[in-house]
């Protein structure tokens, strides 16, 4: 005796394909696109100060320079709410003890030079890098 079957003679029906819509990246202003890679140079800091300890170490013992106290560098994504300007015109950290090791150890390789002169090429950074071997003597 043939067993019953619900789904015998069933075919199944044929869909419509699927198509996944094309995805573009979104469009963003100049603007926008540099606050984003402010932003990333922030995560970048903050991952190399947190884990790569020794690129930092290596890095600082190639920069040479001292900070002329522009305070760009604090006004990277957004202006530091401990930033504060004095009459003269130079910048002052309100924590300075106490900041956080992005701050302390800025710039920590060209890559932040080149980030932080976007806003303001015209006033250089007091910090600038040697090749390894020439800072040794
Ligand atoms: S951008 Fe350079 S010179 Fe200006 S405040 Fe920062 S570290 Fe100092």
């Amino acid at each position: 005796m043939a067993r019953f079957s619900p789904l015998r003679g069933f075919k199944t029906p044929k869909l419509p394909l699927f198509k996944a819509p094309r995805l573009k990246p979104p469009r963003l202003s100049p603007k926008v696109k540099a606050k984003v890679g402010q932003g990333m140079g922030k995560l970048r800091r903050w991952a190399l100060t947190t884990i790569k300890e020794r690129y930092i170490a290596e890095m600082a013992s190639r920069r040479q320079g001292e900070c002329l106290r522009c305070g760009l560098c604090c006004k990277l994504l957004f202006k530091c709410p401990f930033l504060q300007t004095l009459p003269s015109g130079l910048s002052r950290c309100r924590i300075h003890k106490r900041r956080p090791d992005n701050c302390k150890y800025f710039p920590i390789d060209e890559k932040d030079i080149r980030e932080r002169d976007s806003l303001g090429a015209d006033r250089p950074c007091g910090f600038w890098f040697v090749e390894q071997s020439a800072g040794r003597g």
